[in-house]
């Protein structure tokens, strides 16, 4: 039996693992097929393909990109990428320079509220390229600014809070040719974390399906059992694959477990039963 957990971090972007220890502790865990899903970054990949080697454990390249649409930031997983594909990786590039833009621009923010070198801060917790929210959260509870990680979101990196700088991603044609090109399949992050009404949703999925997208994460270590059940239902009617992934982004997060995943619900098509997933990990 194959234990599957489709969306993972490392320290390649905002999880607190590298990817060898991501790769050792996913193992341990028991799962037997993970997706590495950095941010906009397959920086990650190579060292988590040789962790793998000699274990019984199959890696799927992945990227978890960040799109804009409809002026909300959703993400779209890509499942199964070659990291070797110009095109794709040309496209990170972009919404890594995003990255460091925005980032400049919180630390302005944050300085105007009092709270000075807060990029130099979030760089000390970065080990990658790439720079997100989750090292500015870091820095902000380091600094005894906020008590948890749980905390300094709420109160200083979301709409309306003093670190928030609202920033334009990639559109999702554009994201969804990237990760067509690169052979993989693009699927929606946890869906149930966008807010979005039934019609909103149905309008979102709409559109991914026209743009390619075959794939809705509908179990994820975000989701409660009733937004599950509710992803499920609409996967069925919009003929997605499902999938399903933790989000894992260390130990600092210790309700979301590597591998510890609800089952996928009944009349639900799981993603590696699409042809295109790689035949070497069928079942
Ligand atoms: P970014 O892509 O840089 O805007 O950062 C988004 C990341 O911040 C997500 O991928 C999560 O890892 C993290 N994040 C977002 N909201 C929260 C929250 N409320 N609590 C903890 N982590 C969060
Ligand atoms: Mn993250
Ligand atoms: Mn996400
Ligand atoms: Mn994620």
């Amino acid at each position: 039996m194959c234990c599957y957990d489709l969306h993972s971090h490392s320290t390649a972007s905002d999880g607190t693992l590298d990817p060898a220890c991501l790769v050792e502790k996913a193992h341990a865990a028991g799962v037997t097929v993970l997706a590495l899903t950095d941010h906009d970054t397959l920086d990650g990949l190579a060292e988590a393909a040789q962790a793998v080697s000699g274990l019984d454990l199959s890696l799927i390249p992945g990227v978890e990109i960040s799109v804009t649409w409809q002026a909300m930031t959703i993400h779209i997983l890509g499942l199964n990428v070659d990291t070797h594909n110009q095109v794709l990786s040309e496209g990170l590039q972009e919404l890594q320079e995003i990255r460091h833009w925005r980032a400049g621009e919180i630390s302005r923010k944050l300085a105007n509220k009092g709270i000075p070198e807060a990029l130099e801060g979030a760089d000390r917790f970065r080990k990658g390229k790439i720079i997100s929210r989750t090292h500015f959260a870091h820095f902000l509870v380091e600094s005894g600014y906020a008590a948890s990680l749980r905390d300094v979101f709420k109160r200083f990196l979301v709409k309306g809070k003093p670190g928030y700088v609202r920033s334009q991603w990639v559109t999702m044609e554009r994201a969804l040719g990237w990760i067509r090109q690169a052979g993989g399949l693009p699927v929606i992050a946890h869906p149930a974390r966008y807010g979005l009404t039934r019609s909103k949703l149905s309008r979102l999925v709409g559109e991914f399906r026209k743009a390619g997208g075959v794939g809705l994460e509908v179990v994820s270590g975000s989701h409660s059992r009733d937004e599950t059940l509710h992803m499920a239902a609409v996967c069925r009617e919009h003929e997605l694959f499902a999938s399903c992934g933790s989000d894992y982004h260390g130990p600092e997060k210790p309700w979301v477990e590597l591998g510890r995943l609800h089952r996928l619900p009944q009349g639900c098509i799981p993603i590696w039963e699409a042809e295109s997933w790689p035949l070497a990990l069928a079942v």
